[in-house]
């Protein structure tokens, strides 16, 4: 449905502070919605209590205010969804598809034939299927996976396919001490918040498929998807919220907020003309809104040139 608004959001989890590779998924995302009318939400990405850190949610919200990113609505919280988790869980078990596990994440690492790629994936064979120890405590619920192609078009990267079973197994929605997993969440959150457009970094590409699967297993609408390029540090390595790069650290933009934000505009290969130097982040979100293209968006991404 074309007619539909476009109702897109930022997900920042307030483990730490914002840095400019979020920035440019901010930006992205909400130029996205933005430069087709559509609506932008924020939601502080809550779950995993132990890694938060005091203070950041409004942090993380007076950054954004900073560079001009205006959000629709109060922004949302995971942990306050805990009830619809718990509705999409069950639902899950009743199909069938559920079953308690009892593999330890260092199990599963050592039973593993190399490296995964991807950091937010391990690989896991099915130990459990078909039942775990008895004696042994539940470390998570899985949700089982076929042998078949999760595939769909990545409004950047254009057609994205995966085979869940070969690429990370039976899906961890849930923790033995019972909090949900990311990959559940993030599903119901966006249904919950009438998300139809999920624009992140290439870090959550390999992801998607698994939230595609069990959006269809939910019966949930599948959201359109767009993964950004990630900004790297000089070496090419990913920037993480551990990194201690100055020139990253978005509080060391304090007053020249506009600056980087021409840097990330340019990263995303919109490329703002000279005028603009000096203009204040609305006037210059405003020109960005205008001329906003998703195919000049680069497709690799690399060092932000500041
Ligand atoms: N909260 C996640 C993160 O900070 C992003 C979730 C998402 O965009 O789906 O990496």
């Amino acid at each position: 449905n074309t007619s539909e608004t476009i109702t897109g959001r930022f997900a920042p989890s307030p483990t730490g502070a914002l840095h400019s590779g979020s920035l440019v998924a901010a930006v992205g995302s909400w130029l996205m919605a933005r430069s087709c009318g559509g609506r932008w939400l924020l939601r502080l990405d809550d779950l995993d209590a132990p890694r938060q850190i005091p203070g950041m949610a409004d942090d993380i919200l007076q950054t954004l205010e900073d560079f001009g990113l205006v959000w629709d609505g109060k922004p949302s919280r995971q942990s306050c969804h805990g009830e619809a988790y718990e509705l999409a869980f069950r639902q899950l078990q009743q199909q069938g598809l559920l079953f308690p596990c009892g593999c330890s994440r260092r199990e599963i690492a050592q039973a593993a034939s190399a490296p995964h790629p991807d950091d937010d994936c391990l690989p896991y064979s099915g130990t459990c299927r078909s039942g775990m120890n008895q004696h042994a405590t539940i470390r998570s619920w899985r949700v089982r996976v076929r042998e078949e192609e999760i595939c769909f078009n990545d409004l950047r990267r254009g057609r994205i396919c995966q085979d869940l079973s070969r690429y990370c197994g039976d899906i961890v929605v849930r923790r033995g001490d019972g909090e949900f997993a990311y990959q559940l969440a993030v599903v119901v959150d966006d249904q919950l918040t009438g998300v139809n457009q999920v624009v992140r970094g290439d870090d959550l590409l390999g992801s998607t498929p698994r939230q595609i699967y069990l959006q269809r297993l939910l019966g949930f609408p599948q959201p359109g998807y767009c993964h950004l390029p990630l900004v790297t540090d000089p070496s090419g390595n990913k920037l993480s919220k551990r990194d201690n790069l100055v020139s990253h650290h978005l509080g060391n933009w304090r007053g020249r907020e506009n600056e980087l934000l021409l840097a990330v505009l340019r990263f995303l290969g919109q490329l703002p003309p000279h005028e603009l130097t000096g203009a204040s982040c609305e006037e210059i979100l405003d020109w960005a809104t205008g001329i906003f293209d998703v195919k000049r968006i680069p497709t690799v991404g690399g060092c932000l040139q500041m």
